[in-house]
């Protein structure tokens, strides 16, 4: 007999995003009797992925190909990519987004009616899909309501996980929090997915949403399950000062140019892998030094200010995005969202003036240890999109691979958790529901019902952010992560007497601020530890104390376990099917 609290489906899918929604339709059509909850904290079109604006990629032109797609990814990624992973990535890709379209997405098109394409950074040849410079809320549009057709599928709108339950060794279920009400609820399932996004709100300057506080990864983690290649953060070479929104890359695939104080495009002093072979300087991929990979952009943006060449801004130092050449026509019809952007928040009308952007925190190329299928270690877990590591995007994501991703790996992993489901049909419920109890009591306990604390919650995380941006920013060095980690342990020991002045039941977001700071602080000790053990430079990881890559001792993931005091760092060897390590290049010689 199930109490009014619990709720029993066959899948659970906690995210509603685009990994969320894809793994939720993919259930739903693989047993139309099977029961589907999605539980999302936020409305699920608000979900992060609703942001993305360049484009997903996939090969769909005639001289590209599949060998091609997965030798960008693997090369961008500093050979950290799992290659198996990624062969099933590229071959998966252009069916999904074909699929996409049938559901309704509006790509774009060119005069004959063709898909559209666009370069992108890192990709050798035009594969990025788009809808304008939408694209993620076009995406996210389609999948929200194609997953309204399936009556199978239940949504928790605004209800916050705070915990997964594991019982007899198999995860099965989560307690949740309805926001609305305050109400604490078990939600059993026979298979678990998590799909919770990134975590680039523990950095001070991102481009990601409120909302991305690594949530799922934490939970995970402190279920047992490893955290891999946390070290590895994707800084985004344009950003807009002060906000931190995105400049997308689509603006450098559309021909936008990067400039230092003295109207000069740097990048061309710097080495951003293989350089291409510029005979015809105006063909749209090779022209542009400035779709190089994103970590090697980065930090070309600290030696041009180490050199004094940026530009003195009353939020740092930054660049300039020239897009003047491009013209109002291309502009309003590519790049509408830019122009929208840069006048809103920049006030610049970028079809007449210079964009400032500098380096952001973007993306996670770390989170929950998966296989293929997004199976984790714990039976019964699965994950997928960017709270995963599966591993396809290694030491640093091209850019639109990650939209595809949560489909082809929200895809995978639905279809895995639903067979899952059918072999373990049997759920303990009377454990479960004890469980939610005891974490009913210890979110009272340490939260609702707790007096006296003194540390403030926006105190410890702006110290959380600030210690990690100084730390275990673009580059790093042995000193700067000691002391990361160190303030971090200080940190937990604080949060420990935090206040809570809200004793609410009804949208208390003093709860949810802590709760998601609890979460923030275990992802940022696995990604400074991770990042400390790592005594070698790759892709996004550039330590100034170990400059060069070391493939003899570092081709190999990091895995950080949960333990009662600083994480585990263990290591597994990086799957090579026909790539073997070599020299990063990017742009394709014709
Ligand atoms: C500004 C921006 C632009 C981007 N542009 C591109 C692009 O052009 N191309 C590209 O390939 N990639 C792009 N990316 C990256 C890409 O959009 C994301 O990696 C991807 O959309 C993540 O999807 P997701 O489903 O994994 O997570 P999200 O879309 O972030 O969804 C996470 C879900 O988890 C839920 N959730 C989280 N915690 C909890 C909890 N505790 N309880 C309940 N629910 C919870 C949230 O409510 C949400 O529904 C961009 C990212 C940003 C930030």
């Amino acid at each position: 007999m199930l109490s009014s609290n619990t709720f029993k489906f066959d899948v659970l899918l906690i995210g509603g995003g685009g990994a969320g929604l894809r793994a939720a339709i993919a259930i739903a059509e693989t047993n139309p009797n099977f029961s589907v909850a999605v539980v999302s904290k936020v409305y699920p079109m608000r979900s992060h992925t609703v942001a993305a604006e360049g484009g997903a990629a996939a090969v769909i032109k005639e001289n590209d190909s599949f060998d091609d797609h997965c030798m960008d990814t693997i090369a961008g990624g500093d050979w950290m990519s799992d290659q198996d992973a990624v062969e099933l990535f590229v071959n998966e890709a252009p069916k999904e987004l074909t699929q996409m379209e049938h559901w309704g997405c509006p790509w774009s098109r060119e005069p004959d009616g063709k898909v559209a394409v666009r370069p992108f950074g890192g990709m050798s040849i035009e594969r990025t899909w788009f809808a304008a410079d939408k694209t993620g809320f076009h995406m996210l549009h389609t999948l929200f309501q194609t997953s309204l057709k399936y009556n199978n599928i239940t949504r928790f709108d605004e209800w916050f996980t705070t915990k997964i339950l594991v019982e007899n060794g198999r995860c099965q279920g989560a307690t949740a929090i309805e926001l609305r009400s305050g109400k604490v609820g078990v939600i059993a399932a026979k298979a678990v997915i998590m799909c919770t996004g990134g975590a680039g709100r523990v950095f001070p300057f991102t481009t990601n949403g409120n909302i991305k506080t690594g949530d799922g990864m934490a939970m995970a983690y402190r279920a047992g399950v490893p955290l891999k290649d946390m070290e590895f953060i994707q800084y985004h070479p344009t950003g807009l000062p002060g906000t931190g929104i995105l400049i997308t890359e689509a603006t450098r695939g559309e021909g936008g140019i990067l400039v230092n104080k003295d109207n000069y495009r740097y990048l061309q002093d710097y080495d951003l892998g293989k350089p291409l072979d510029i005979d015809d300087p105006m063909h749209p991929v090779k022209k542009s030094m400035e779709l190089g990979p994103r970590d090697r952009l980065s930090q070309a943006f600290v030696a041009e200010r180490e050199k004094g060449r940026t530009v003195p801004g009353p939020y740092g130092h930054v660049v300039h995005l020239d897009i003047r050449h491009l013209g109002k026509k291309i502009i309003d019809k590519k790049l509408p969202f830019v122009r929208e952007l840069a006048r809103n928040y920049a006030g610049i009308d970028p079809v007449y003036e210079l964009i400032p952007v500098l380096p952001v925190v973007h993306y996670m190329m770390g989170g929950i240890d998966t296989d293929k299928d997004g199976a984790t270690s714990l039976p019964g877990l699965f994950a997928a999109g960017e709270c995963a590591c599966v591993s396809i995007n290694g030491a640093n994501r091209l850019g639109s691979n990650s939209l595809t991703e949560i489909l082809v790996f929200g895809a995978c992993a639905g279809k895995a958790a639903a067979t899952y489901a059918t072999e373990h049909p049997d759920l303990d419920i009377a454990a479960v529901e004890k469980k939610c109890t005891d974490e009913q009591e210890r979110i009272a306990r340490e939260f609702i019902r707790k007096t006296g604390g003194k540390e403030r919650i926006a105190a410890l995380r702006n110290e959380l952010k600030d210690t990690l941006e100084s730390g275990a920013g673009i580059y790093r060095t042995e000193v700067s992560l000691k002391e990361t980690c160190d303030k971090i342990d200080e940190l937990r020991e604080r949060f420990g007497n935090v206040l809570i002045e809200d004793s609410s039941l009804t949208f208390n977001t003093e709860l949810t601020s802590a709760l998601e700071l609890d979460f923030m602080l275990d992802v940022a000790e696995a990604i400074a530890n991770s990042a400390l053990a790592r005594t070698e430079s790759r892709g996004s990881h550039q330590r100034t104390d170990f400059p060069e890559r070391n493939d003899g001792k570092f081709l190999k993931h990091s895995l950080a376990y949960h333990t009662d005091d600083k994480p585990r760092i263990n290591y597994k060897d990086v799957v090579i099917t026909k790539w073997p390590p070599g020299e990063r290049v990017y742009g394709k010689e014709e």
